[in-house]
């Protein structure tokens, strides 16, 4: 077996990318990017009835957007059943499977005389000995040991041991000559090269049968780690009653995904009590012996406030990318990226999510600005208009119009009128954003530039004058 850590994520396209399985993808794609080994991508749409293209691309678009990549694949499964078939021969050449005849209604009977005696319903193995010959209509299935254990040596629950006589002659191929779901998986896992399988402790029943293929094959077991359910915040499996499922819908509400995953992750491992990791620190220290053995609680107000905490620290040039479709959803098609990375730089510190960010940012691409109406009567007095026109005077003749210079403007004037920075910095405020909480006036002014700025502080004066001659004032 090779040496490389080989993991997968290998979803099946019945819909969208959930919390869940976001979770697994991650744990697959960090310890094989920890481990500098490679994480290929197999899409499970054996199931044809249930699987759609939509799913599959949902899967992509909600993959590309956590910043997960593969190094193989995509693989379909669908596009792969010659090589299932093949194996599936030499299961039969071997001894190790058999074709059987039995009738639905022979296997119901079973099923009833199982059920009557207390037991558990399993094939009795009718057709095991009989060395049918491919005949019509026959399944195969798989010869399963009829005593003894089946161990799984689970890299996160430790050891988990099946009985065998629980265990029974199960389906590989169906009479249609179709593979099974565990033979499908195993035979891929097998030629793909994976070693490590990393998935929702919901398969841990597939497991043991799964493993009889291996065995079955003499092929080298992987390293199987079961990871706990995601749970909703009343303790029961997360659903949709919990709130948003879709990994995307995270990305239309305003999340980072570097956030996203270090919240999701953080929902079955730990490292210490550290709750805050970049994605390359997730890389350097995830660790499969660090996953939890007990189910993480989705809680979203945590993803919140991790979100307010990567927005803060995160480039701006990183964050531009991800808020520019909701700065467009605004109407705001802004090409200018030092612009974008200024006004980002302004609010970082003040936004929980990228959309309360560009709904912040919206005053400073608006062409006209327009004024809270409580508070244009409160701040766009008499008073304020002299202090405007003094501003406007002096921040023309700035030369260099940087935060440094206008505190200079703003310094002078607090001399001159004898008032706070504050009652000049409000109707400043105002005539820039039309708001009275906004970042800084400095800093705002620094991103709109000397031209813009007046511009806006003049408008401003207009608006005063106007409401003066409206009002005789
Ligand atoms: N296709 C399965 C799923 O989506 C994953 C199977 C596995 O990880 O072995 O749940």
């Amino acid at each position: 077996m090779n040496n490389t850590v080989t993991t997968r994520f290998p979803p099946s396209p019945t819909g969208y990318l959930h919390v869940g399985g976001a979770r697994t993808a991650l744990f697959n794609w960090l310890y094989a990017r920890h481990m500098k080994g490679r994480f290929i991508l197999r899409i499970e749409d054996t199931d044809t009835e249930r699987s759609t293209q939509a799913s599959v691309d949902a899967i992509f678009e909600a993959l590309e957007w956590l910043g997960i990549d593969w190094d193989e694949g995509p693989y379909f499964q669908s596009k792969r059943f010659d090589i299932y078939i093949e194996y599936i021969q030499k299961l039969i050449d071997s001894g190790n499977a058999y074709y059987c005849t039995c009738s639905p209604e022979k296997l119901e009977e079973m099923r009833k005389v199982a059920m009557a005696t207390g037991k558990k319903p399993k094939y009795d193995g009718t057709c095991r000995e009989k060395g049918l010959k491919n005949p019509d209509n026959a399944v195969v299935r798989i010869k399963a040991p009829l005593t003894g254990t089946t161990v799984v040596h689970d890299v996160i629950k430790n050891n988990i041991v099946f009985q065998n006589t629980e265990l029974d002659d199960f389906v590989i191929r169906r009479s249609d000559g179709t593979p099974t779901y565990n033979l499908a998986v195993v035979i891929d896992d097998i030629t793909m090269g994976i070693n490590t399988i990393i998935r929702g402790d919901d398969h841990v029943n597939n497991t043991p049968k799964q493993i009889m293929i291996y065995n079955a094959l003499g092929a080298q077991l992987p390293a199987f780690g079961h990871v706990p359910m995601v749970l909703g915040g009343d303790k029961t499996r997360l659903s949709k009653r919990h709130g948003a499922m879709s990994v995307t819908e995270y990305r239309d509400m305003g999340y980072l995904p570097d956030a996203f995953i270090n919240y999701i992750v953080r929902l079955g491992w730990s490292y210490g009590d550290q709750e805050f990791f970049t994605r390359e620190e997730l890389i350097e220290k995830f660790s499969l012996e660090n996953i939890g053995r007990s189910a993480g609680v989705f809680d979203i107000d945590k993803l919140l406030a991790l979100n307010a905490d990567h927005i803060k620290t995160s480039q701006p040039g990183k964050i531009a990318k991800h808020l520019a479709p909701f700065l467009k959803n605004l109407g705001f098609d802004i090409k200018d990226e030092p612009l974008v990375e200024g006004v980002i730089k302004t609010l970082n510190a003040r936004s929980k999510t990228l959309k309360e960010m560009a709904e912040g940012a919206a005053f400073y691409f608006k062409d006209t600005v327009s004024y809270d109406k409580d508070a244009a009567a409160k701040f766009f007095t008499p008073d304020s208009l002299g202090i405007l026109k003094m501003l406007i005077e002096s921040l023309e003749s700035l030369e260099l119009f940087d935060e440094k210079s206008l505190e200079t403007v703003f310094i002078k004037a607090m001399e001159v009128t004898g008032l706070k920075l504050g009652k000049i910095a409000q109707p400043v405020r105002l005539a820039l954003t039309g708001k009275t909480v906004s970042p800084g006036v400095f800093e705002i002014m620094n991103v709109l530039g000397k031209e813009k700025s007046i511009n806006r502080l003049k408008l401003a004066v207009s608006f005063i004058e106007e409401k003066g001659a409206l009002h005789n004032i």
